[in-house]
C-alpha cells in the first residue's frame, strides 16, 4: 500500500547527508541546544527573510514541539484564567487545548467553506470584553486573510497568535507565513512539510521584547545560570533533530514546489469529477501542500472508491472543535457555531489524499481513474 507520507523515500533520498550530520552529532557529546539548535534557528530566521519581505528581523526560538510552542506563546502574550480567545472551529485541538490549559476560554469561530480558512466575519462577532486574541491557523498550508484579520485585531486591541504549524514555506502577496502573527509558531511532526524524527517546534517573532520572553519561558522561566524570574516550562529541542531539520531545510523549497505540482495535477483530476471539490487557494497565496484536501458531497462513496484503488486518506478533521468532550460545560463551547456551521459541513465532507514530494501522484490517478 502506498504510504500517506512517504518519509522513508524521502530518507533514502538525503540519505548521506543525514549519515554524515547524525554521526557528527552523536560523536559531539552535545545533545540538547549546542551549535545545531543555534544554526538551525539562524537558517530558519534566514529562510524566512529570503521568501518575502517583512522577515528581515525575524528571530526563530526552537521549542519542543508545536504544542508547546502555542502554549508559550500565549504565555509569553500574558494570558491569564478568564481571557478569551478566538480559534477556528475547524483544526487540530492544539490551539483551543493551550488557551483552556493556561485557564483562558476558546471562542470558536467558523471559517470559510471554500479556502476552509477562519472567517474573519465569524472572528468579529465573537469579540467581547474578554476577548483578548486570535490564533489564526493557516490550514492544510496557506495564509487565512492576514489583511483582514489585522484589521479587526487593531480596532479591538487584539494580539494574533498565527499558527503554522501546516505552513513554514507559505506566502501571501509576497510576505513570507511565520511573519503574520505578533508571534508564530510551526511544528516539526514528522509528517509536517518540515518535520523532524520525534517532536519538535518553533516560535517566530519580530520583537525583540517577545522574543526575550520567550526564550525566559521555554526554559524554566531563566536567562540562565540557576536564577528564574518568571514561571516557565521545560521545552528544547534536541541537537539530533535540529541537525536533521537543516538537511530538510536545504531541500524544502525544491519538495514545495513538488507538493504544487502534485496538487495541481489532482486538481485537474478532480474538475470532472462530480460532487468532489479541492479546497480553494486564495488569490495571493502560495501553499505548502501540507494536506491536499477535497470536499465531497458523499464522502462514504468516495472512500469505497479509494479502497478499490488502494488509495489511501485521512480524514482532517472529524469533528468541530467546539463539539469534542474535553470542552463540554466549559464556557464558551457551542458559542460560535451551530451543526449548520460551514465548519460542521467540512467536518462531514473533508477527506485528505497522499501529496508528499515522495508520492507517485499520477500512479495514484491512474489508479482512480480506472475505478471511478
Ligand atoms: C500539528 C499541529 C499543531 C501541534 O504541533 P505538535 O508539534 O504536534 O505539537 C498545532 N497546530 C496545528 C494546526 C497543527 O497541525
Amino acid at each position: 500500500m502506498i504510504p500517506f507520507v512517504n518519509l522513508v523515500a524521502q530518507r533514502n533520498t538525503y540519505r548521506k547527508e543525514f549519515e554524515e550530520i547524525e554521526k557528527n552529532v552523536l560523536e559531539s557529546g552535545r545533545f540538547i541546544g549546542g551549535s545545531q539548535v543555534a544554526n538551525l534557528e539562524k537558517e530558519l530566521s534566514e529562510y524566512i527573510g529570503a521568501h518575502g519581505k517583512q522577515g528581515k528581523n525575524v528571530q526563530t526560538i526552537a521549542c519542543g514541539s508545536g504544542t508547546d510552542a502555542l502554549t508559550i506563546a500565549l504565555m509569553a502574550l500574558g494570558l491569564s484564567a478568564g481571557d478569551e480567545v478566538i480559534v477556528p472551529d475547524f483544526t487540530f485541538i492544539a490551539p483551543a487545548e493551550c488557551v483552556a490549559f493556561l485557564g483562558g476560554t476558546p471562542r470558536f469561530a467558523d471559517i470559510d467553506i471554500q479556502t476552509l480558512q477562519i472567517s474573519p466575519v465569524s472572528v468579529e462577532k465573537l469579540i467581547t470584553p474578554k476577548t483578548k486574541g486570535i490564533i489564526a491557523v493557516n490550514l492544510f498550508g496557506q495564509c487565512v486573510p492576514f489583511a483582514e484579520l489585522r484589521k479587526i485585531a487593531e480596532k479591538h486591541n487584539l494580539w494574533i497568535i498565527e499558527d503554522s504549524a501546516q505552513a513554514f514555506g507559505a506566502t501571501q502577496n509576497g510576505r513570507a507565513a511565520c511573519t503574520f502573527g505578533d508571534i508564530a509558531i510551526t511544528s516539526f511532526y514528522p509528517t509536517k512539510p518540515l518535520g523532524c524524527y520525534g517532536d519538535g517546534g518553533a516560535l517566530f517573532t519580530c520583537s525583540e521584547t517577545l522574543a526575550e520572553k520567550i526564550r525566559m519561558i521555554a526554559n524554566h522561566g531563566s536567562k540562565g545560570h540557576y536564577k528564574h524570574e518568571i514561571i516557565g516550562v521545560n521545552s528544547r529541542l534536541d541537537a539530533l533533530q535540529a541537525a536533521i531539520l537543516r538537511v530538510k531545510l536545504r531541500h524544502l523549497d525544491e519538495e514545495l514546489k513538488v507538493r504544487q505540482q502534485n496538487a495541481a495535477k489532482y486538481d485537474d483530476f478532480f474538475k470532472n469529477w462530480e460532487g468532489v471539490v479541492p479546497q480553494k487557494t486564495a488569490e495571493g497565496n502560495t501553499s505548502t501542500v501540507a494536506q491536499y484536501t477535497l470536499l465531497v458531497q458523499d464522502r462514504d462513496a468516495f472512500i469505497a472508491k479509494l479502497n478499490a484503488a488502494q488509495v489511501p486518506f485521512c480524514i482532517h478533521y472529524p469533528a468541530t472543535l467546539q463539539s469534542q468532550e474535553c470542552f463540554k460545560g466549559r464556557p464558551g463551547a457551542s458559542s460560535a457555531t451551530s451543526e449548520n456551521s460551514n465548519a460542521a459541513l467540512a467536518t462531514r465532507q473533508a477527506i485528505s489524499l497522499p501529496v508528499c514530494a515522495f508520492t507517485d501522484v499520477d500512479e495514484i490517478i491512474k489508479s482512480l481513474a480506472a475505478v471511478k
